[in-house]
């Protein structure tokens, strides 16, 4: 919208009055309202009516509506988005529909106002800043941004008021076109406010960048931006769920890590192949987020990934996205095939970077390493090689968990608790190879791990670079303090009678 239409737009909602009773339009709705004036738009001053610009919307109304219905008299309030339409309040009213009005968001619905609902146009108006700030838009450019949105627990009052198509969308949860959004009213407070936020991105994306990129990378961002943490006057967004209670019924997690647990993990390259129809299930939506929440939080893959955002309308959005990791693209599979194992509520991307440098062979006479108790895999700049046996043994004591008391552990691990089935604090090896070069078609975790404890012999199976760790949760590294001494050295041979 030029800056001339945007200023006219907000002065007609300085002057609208929201006492409005029919369902309208005011103008075809393949036309554009920014070319062309409304008839109600031009008599500013009576305030019977609301018109919310927008294409489907207006679909919508055209059908319900008597043609010359807009009379002089009317008021219009006009929304950033395509064309025109006029809701009349008492009509809304008696159908049971109220309206709440923030800057960004007109809010229709039907749900009983507790005060969950009353703030929700204040959520929706502290998150398009932050939107704004993530996608770098300039204020002016989102200032007079709006949208209109149905909050629905009847649908059928808002179809008898036109807002909403009899044939129209089916949707599970929420639907985003143009700038009109609808929403299923949910059970918890967290997932209102998620859904609304979820449909306000797709809005915002379409309205300030143009476009949004691929089918993954518009449903992941949508959630990524819509995980939030509200304290009734401060809003964040693109948050890491740090544990369940704080999102109520979001429940993607748990599905990630279900599927992985089935063995159903996906590669990179099958989040980014995900289609339209699969978004039937909520998993779809899960492993969306999971990618774009660690391309997101991955110190070594953010900026770039943030950078990405300017392509969003260009065709081959997913192979710029491919191009821009392509010095790194073995590693961010297999550190996704690992992130995608071992997801957890509070995910600790900073602790859980991998070091990927390739190590020379083991010395002769061994060798001794510092392992740190608070970080993910570890490299012990170390080469072990396929059918040779390596002797590894550990000592040292360090803290695994600091609530309710401090708890400490040696490389055996803590059995009044486990993780993943082994005592938590146990010392873990795996070999990685890096020599594979089929990372992007794999789900498996490159990073099995095998229990060492204070000493074990390993004999592996393939040439690659020894990484230890302790074992715990990804999710719970910020409370473990303190290292471990291990060494390294090739197994004596046995002797015959052993
Ligand atoms: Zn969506």
């Amino acid at each position: 919208m030029p800056p001339r239409a945007i200023l006219r737009a907000s002065m007609v909602l300085l002057m609208c009055g929201w006492a409005v009773a029919e369902v309208h339009t005011t103008s075809p709705w393949a036309h554009s309202a920014e070319t062309k004036e409304s008839p109600s738009a031009a008599v500013p001053g009576r305030s019977n009516r609301l018109d919310v610009r927008n294409s489907t919307l207006d679909r919508v109304a055209q059908r319900k509506v008597t043609p010359g219905t807009s009379q002089a008299g009317n008021q219009t309030l006009r929304s950033a988005t395509t064309t025109a339409v006029t809701v009349d309040a008492a009509r809304l009213r008696d159908a049971g529909i109220r309206v709440l009005k923030g800057t960004h968001l007109i809010l229709l619905t039907d749900v009983p106002v507790s005060a969950a609902v009353r703030e929700l146009p204040r959520v929706f108006d502290a998150a398009c800043p932050l939107w704004a700030d993530y996608f770098k838009i300039d204020r002016q450019r989102y200032d007079h941004w709006r949208v209109t949105g149905c909050l629905m627990q009847d649908r059928s009052r808002f179809q008898h008021v036109g807002l909403l198509d009899q044939d129209g969308p089916k949707f599970l949860h929420g639907y985003a076109e143009n700038g009109m959004l609808w929403w299923n009213e949910q059970p918890t407070a967290y997932y209102r406010r998620h859904l609304i936020l979820h449909e306000g991105v797709h809005s915002f994306m379409q309205s300030m960048l143009g476009g949004s990129g691929a089918v993954w990378y518009r449903e992941g961002m949508a959630e990524l931006l819509a995980t939030h943490r509200w304290d009734g006057k401060k809003l964040e967004v693109g948050r890491f769920p740090e544990s369940r209670r704080e999102v109520p019924m979001l429940g993607r997690i748990k599905l990630v890590q279900d599927a992985a647990g089935e063995g159903r993990a996906l590669s990179v390259k099958q989040v980014m192949s995900i289609v339209p129809r699969d978004f039937e299930k909520n998993e779809a939506y899960a492993w969306c987020w999971a990618l774009t929440a660690f391309l997101d939080g991955h110190p070594a893959y953010r900026q770039r990934f943030r950078g990405l955002s300017a392509n969003v309308r260009k065709p081959d959005f997913t192979a710029r996205l491919v191009a821009a990791y392509r010095d790194d693209w073995r590693e961010l599979n297999d550190e996704w095939r690992f992130y995608a194992a071992n997801l957890e509520h509070g995910y600790d991307f900073n602790r859980t970077v991998i070091r990927f440098t390739h190590a020379p062979p083991l010395p002769r006479d061994g060798k001794q390493v510092t392992i740190r108790a608070d970080r993910g895999w570890q490299n012990t700049g170390t080469m072990l090689i396929a059918g040779v046996t390596y002797e590894i043994s550990a000592s040292g004591r360090y803290q695994v968990a600091r609530q309710p008391r401090v708890w400490w552990s040696e490389p055996g691990g803590v059995s009044i608790r486990y993780y993943h089935g082994r005592p938590l604090g146990m010392l873990l090896a795996t070999v990685y190879d890096d020599r594979h070069d089929d990372a992007a078609d794999r789900s498996d975790t490159p990073f099995d791990p095998v229990p060492v404890g204070l000493r074990t012999e390993i004999t592996p199976k393939h040439t690659g670079t020894l990484m230890l760790r302790i074992n715990d949760s990804a999710g719970e590294l910020d409370d473990n303090a303190g290292t471990l001494r291990i060494t390294i050295r090739p197994a004596k041979p046995r002797r015959a009678s052993e």
